[in-house]
């Protein structure tokens, strides 16, 4: 069973792990909380809209609470939380220069969500050590976008990337 530390992990988690008959479609599982040998468990569960297959991923007992989680993950690597905050980034920079309100504050959504993906790459980094070691990297999605650049894992890009990012929410007006 999967440990997640907030629902949000859980969720990404799912979202990162694409059906392997390799849709691009978006999967859209229900939500549940089962009682499985008297211990709460959350599923997230449905059917793949392209092949049809029966996908089902079972939590045990998720922490409640606001963000990932306190601590490092153990179910989502350094290179996926990279993954995840320039994705974000990405997507908070093309709505900042949206014409509606409703565009900023997407655009800052997204930021938010790039700076806590960040974070969580950076909790990955032993104290004293200046960069996430490449052991801990063990995904496919990680380790791709490890191998295109090690030295982004380096703690002081990751910390000039976070000041990029945090410079750029701060020009977005809502
Ligand atoms: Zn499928």
């Amino acid at each position: 069973m999967l440990a997640a530390r907030s629902l949000q992990e859980a969720r990404l988690y799912v979202d990162l792990r694409p059906c392997d008959c390799g849709t691009t479609s978006p999967f859209d599982p229900e939500f549940s909380v089962e009682e499985v040998d008297g211990q709460s468990v959350v599923v997230y569960s449905g059917t793949c809209p392209n092949c049809g297959t029966e996908r089902r991923f079972e939590f045990a007992g998720v922490p409640d609470g606001d963000g990932f989680g306190a601590g490092t993950s153990s179910i989502i690597d350094p290179g996926e939380f990279l993954w995840v905050s320039d994705a974000a980034t990405d997507q908070a920079l093309s709505a900042a220069t949206g014409p509606d309100p409703a565009d900023r504050q997407a655009a800052q959504a997204a930021f938010e969500t790039a700076l806590a993906a960040l974070d969580e790459v950076l909790k990955f980094v032993p104290a004293g050590a200046t960069e996430v070691p490449a052991e801990v990297i063990r995904s496919e999605l990680g380790r791709t976008v490890y191998d295109a650049n090690p030295d982004r894992f380096q703690i002081e890009r990751l910390e000039q990337r976070r000041a990029m990012i945090t410079d750029a929410q701060q020009r977005v007006s809502v």
